[in-house]
């Protein structure tokens, strides 16, 4: 019964009733119960739905980098944000499902664009978990997230639309294409060695749904201008994690979006040849070493600012490859054996404490602060790849302190996790902060995060258009099961 969604669970109920009420067979009424009972039902998940809400005496941290309000009220209706102001002066309407709180926090849902539906489930395998992980990103806060590349094809797209639908829990997604890559060892990856097969490659997941694009180490620049190109004309937005590519060509280009901050950066390769990516590793050696007051750092950091190319911060996937760093949360969720396998990591990792990431870890703060301190816009992801242990909802909290521990002051983390990701996906003037006119997209959390912003993973409510889901009832149901669906 696990995947049967809410509409066919309702129609296996109405036949089953039918064949209850016909032939009274036991079996087809022992299925028309189970189906009543279906456990992925979105409504088992919700625990406030009422067409008029009104949260009181919240503090309100609205996600425009404005100081908290302390007891505000804030009353929905049908989804949207329709009043907001001090509790004193603001009423629950009558017959409004009121909620109180005291002593919580509101900020907006939160937007991040480094997101997958996969992880890494064995040596070059990609698990698609679409299922597990729309559910840990809900509970996690997220209400809207851009797929940062998928290795599935069809599955971003298709629980895309079934979210949309209501047919099950999580955020609203920006689904991305499959990978624009040239030749790799990618098993889940395409090879598109020519603009033409760029564009067609554009054109095809444009056709299938996708809303977003993104290109890869290998792709050849005649191939990402072609898709580039193809995927503006069709008003999607690319974005790359290039080596390849170096950041000063994409921005070039015309890519709207470059990920990983400066980590895939290979524009300061002494001996970079056109079309080939010298290795991740050699391009970050050279990050390591970049100095963040330098001029060679500074003129690719205005050339950004001046292209508008938005760089993605996935400080979440970096942190997992450093040294001595704490243990990422979440983990309890996975199955046992991708526990195991997270653990065996994180072992190799500590058995090298002159892995280049003591450095670079370090260095990847300073460069996205340098970036956003320049008038760079900065965005927030997590990208649960890796050797895992990046845990999709539990990491967007993690990314959130750790743009806090980069320099960031909380507020302003809160602002490059929501109204900077509902901007760069042209959805500010209906997310990305808590205003009258908005949509009720809202994170319920216990403390105040825009002065301890580890409260952040003290969510208890999380409201899409208006709808209050349950984090504890959403992560429970996949506790132990995430990397089987
Ligand atoms: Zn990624």
């Amino acid at each position: 019964m696990r995947k049967i969604g809410q509409k066919t669970s309702q129609a296996v109920v109405k036949a089953g009733r039918k064949l209850c009420a016909a032939t009274a067979l036991a079996v087809t009424c022992i299925l028309a119960l189970a189906a009543q009972q279906n456990q992925n039902a979105v409504a088992n998940f919700v625990t406030v739905a009422a067409p008029v809400v009104a949260l009181t005496h919240a503090r309100v941290i609205d996600g425009s980098g404005a100081a908290a309000r302390a007891d505000q009220t804030i009353v929905v209706r049908d989804g949207i944000i329709v009043e907001l102001g001090d509790s004193s002066r603001v009423a629950a309407p009558p017959g409004a499902a009121v909620v109180d709180l005291s002593g919580k926090s509101v900020i907006p849902g939160l937007v991040m664009v480094h997101e997958h539906l996969y992880y890494p489930t064995g040596p070059g395998v990609y698990g698609q978990l679409g299922g597990s992980f729309s559910r840990l990103y809900l509970a996690g806060g997220v209400t809207t997230m851009r797929t940062g590349g998928n290795t599935n094809g069809i599955m971003d797209i298709s629980v895309a639309r079934r979210i949309a639908a209501g047919e099950m829990p999580g955020p609203e997604i920006d689904a991305t294409a499959p990978y624009l890559n040239g030749p790799s060892t990618f098993l889940q990856m395409h090879a598109v060695t020519n603009a033409d097969e760029a564009r067609n490659h554009v054109g095809y997941w444009a056709g299938q749904g996708a809303t977003s694009l993104k290109a890869y180490m290998q792709i050849t620049l005649a191939a990402l201008k072609a898709g580039i190109d193809e995927a503006h004309r069709r008003g999607m937005k690319v974005t790359g994690h290039l080596c390849s590519v170096t950041y000063a060509e994409a921005a070039d280009l015309g890519i709207d979006n470059l990920e990983h901050g400066f980590l895939a950066s290979t524009d300061f390769v002494e001996d970079k040849q056109p079309d080939v990516c010298p290795g991740q590793g050699r391009g970050q050696q050279t990050i390591a070493a970049l100095d963040e007051a330098g001029a060679p750092f500074k003129a690719l950091v205005s050339k950004l600012v001046d292209k508008r190319v938005a760089l993605t911060s996935t400080l979440t996937v970096f942190e997992t490859f450093t040294p001595g760093r704490p243990m990422p949360p979440g983990l309890d969720v996975l199955t046992p054996s991708l526990q195991d396998n997270f653990q065996r990591a994180r072992d190799r990792v500590a058995a090298n404490p002159d892995s280049i990431y003591t450095k670079l870890f370090p260095k990847a703060m300073a460069l996205e602060r340098a970036f956003a301190r320049a008038g760079g816009v900065l965005l927030a992801g997590t990208d649960p790849t890796g050797s895992g242990g990046v845990v999709p909802g539990f990491a967007n909290q993690r990314q959130l302190e750790l743009l806090v521990e980069a320099g960031f002051s909380p507020l302003e983390a809160i602002t490059i996790g929501t109204l900077n990701g509902a901007r760069f996906l042209d959805r500010d003037a209906r997310i990305g902060t808590i205003a009258a006119g908005k949509q009720a997209d809202l994170v319920v959390v216990a403390g105040d995060p825009s002065t301890s912003i580890s409260d952040v993973r003290r969510v208890e409510i999380v409201f899409k258009r208006g709808v209050g889901f349950s984090p504890a009832k959403l992560i429970e149901s996949v506790r132990g099961q995430v990397g089987v669906w």
